[in-house]
């Protein structure tokens, strides 16, 4: 089939490249002229892992090609994906006019019948919305359908979540385009969910709203954990243990961030509101999330005593390991608060150090952990990347000033890595008297 991609950015990449690797003709676009010359130039404006290869095959057989004319590309597809971005306002609302501006933009110049598949997450009724400007704008006497059909790929593992989802999720009101998507969709075997629009962008937000709520919830049981002197992490597996439950999400921490939760979960408490609906319990997950933030900052400070002059180092940055993705990563805030009391931070993270530079000012960023590690009073983990879970200990302890690990991640066993020779203080495992 020929398929258009409207934003080629982590969702649009990973769709647009999967699409062509299942054999169909796609072209994406994106108004960031500097990203789409990247990716004609075989350069990955993202890291994602195994991206590179697939979309250097797809491109090399000619199923994949990229643009930044958004004509040429409404013209293309018999369905054209809109996986423009919706980021937060001010206030959380939604902000829809990237999706908008695409729905004018497809009304202008569609010239035959398109399914139009919005991919991007957005607030429930913004498939009527959607509906009602190409109506409104449409130049030609065409029809077209209007499609909801959330995208759920973790960032880190999207071309595999692409290609193996959970499930597949298809709102319509026209049997022409659930046929057309299911025709698509077809070599991918995951459970597909046929619904009307609506339900099927409120499963996006009610989705991301649950999986927050669940690392909110093990977050207040960490912090029981450390007035009451038990470990956290042994309640989660005895907790997830039960199949009602399930282990995963039950990792306590310095809360989540990244493009995602931390948005959507403040969306949906806006979309409720619209509707007259005071969202109390996501409104509690929220505020938790802000709170464990605080809490790390807390634990640094109650460990150092002052933190002015002291040199910080910090292990991870991006929001989970994997991803460059810096948005809304927890280590922002604490960084910045670390600063505010005087402290001196020197930073590495695998993948993330070019965005982060875009970040933050007055941090050093080194070339590996044991740089980092070199004359700091402390280190701390922000990130869970596998390479800071075989670290040479010896080497760390011979190069730290004083031998302190906090660690956000809870990704070392405590009796190690004491043994170690280190005071190791993590989260939801340290009785706080
Ligand atoms: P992104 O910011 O990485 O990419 C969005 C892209 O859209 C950008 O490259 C931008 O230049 C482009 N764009 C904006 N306006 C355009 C226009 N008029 N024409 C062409 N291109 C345009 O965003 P993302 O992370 O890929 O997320 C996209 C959507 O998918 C969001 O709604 C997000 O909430 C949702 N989502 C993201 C993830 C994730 O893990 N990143 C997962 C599931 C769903």
């Amino acid at each position: 089939m020929k398929i258009s991609v409207i934003g080629t950015g982590y969702v649009g990449l990973a769709t647009a490249t999967v699409f062509a690797e299942l054999g169909n003709d796609v072209i994406g676009a994106d108004i960031d002229k500097d990203k789409i010359d990247k990716l004609n130039n075989g350069i990955m404006p993202i890291f994602e892992p195994g991206l590179q290869e697939l979309v250097e095959r797809n491109v090399k057989e000619k199923r994949l090609r990229f643009t930044h004319n958004n004509k040429e590309v409404i013209g293309h597809g018999d369905v054209i994906f809109i996986c423009v971005g919706t980021p937060p306002k001010d206030n959380w609302e939604v902000e829809l006019k990237y999706v908008e501006n695409v729905a004018l933009e497809i009304a202008q110049n569609i010239r035959s019948y398109k399914v139009i598949v919005h991919k991007s997450t957005v607030p429930v009724e913004t498939g009527d919305k959607v509906k009602k400007i190409i109506k409104d704008n449409i130049k030609e006497n065409v029809d077209f359908d209007v499609v909801s059909n959330p995208e759920f790929l973790r960032e880190g593992t999207a071309i595999e979540d692409t290609l193996e989802p959970d499930r597949i999720v298809i709102g319509a009101d026209s049997k022409k385009a659930i046929e057309i998507m299911k025709k698509l969709y077809s070599p991918i075997k995951a459970p597909l969910i046929i619904t009307d629009i609506r339900s099927a962008e409120l499963i996006k937000h009610a989705s991301n709203a649950f999986l927050a709520t669940k690392i909110s919830f093990i977050n207040s049981v960490a912090r029981i954990c450390e007035l009451s002197g038990a470990d956290v992490e042994k309640v989660a597996d005895g907790v997830g243990y039960d199949k009602r439950i399930n282990r995963y999400f039950l990792n306590a921490g310095i809360g989540y961030g990244g493009s995602c939760f931390p948005k959507d979960s403040q969306a949906f408490v806006k979309i409720a509101e619209k509707y007259g609906y005071d969202y109390k319990l996501l409104k509690a997950t929220n505020e938790i999330n802000e709170d464990q933030k605080k809490h790390f900052v807390g634990m640094v400070k109650k460990a150092l005593n002052s933190l002015n002059d002291k040199k910080i180092g910090i292990l991870g940055l991006s929001f989970k390991p994997n991803t460059d993705d810096m948005r809304f990563a927890p280590s922002i805030y604490i960084i910045q608060e670390l600063q505010k009391e005087g402290g001196k931070i020197k930073a590495y993270d695998p993948e993330a150090m070019e965005k982060a530079k875009t970040i933050f000012s007055d941090v050093e960023f080194g070339k590996d952990p044991y740089e980092i590690a070199k004359d700091s009073e402390v280190l701390l983990i922000l990130t869970e990347w596998n390479e800071f879970k075989e670290l040479d200990l010896k080497k760390i302890k011979s190069l730290m000033k004083t031998p302190l690990i906090i660690d956000g991640r809870n990704i070392y066993n405590p009796e190690d890595i004491k043994k170690e020779g280190f005071t190791y203080i993590s989260v939801g495992r340290e009785h706080v008297v």
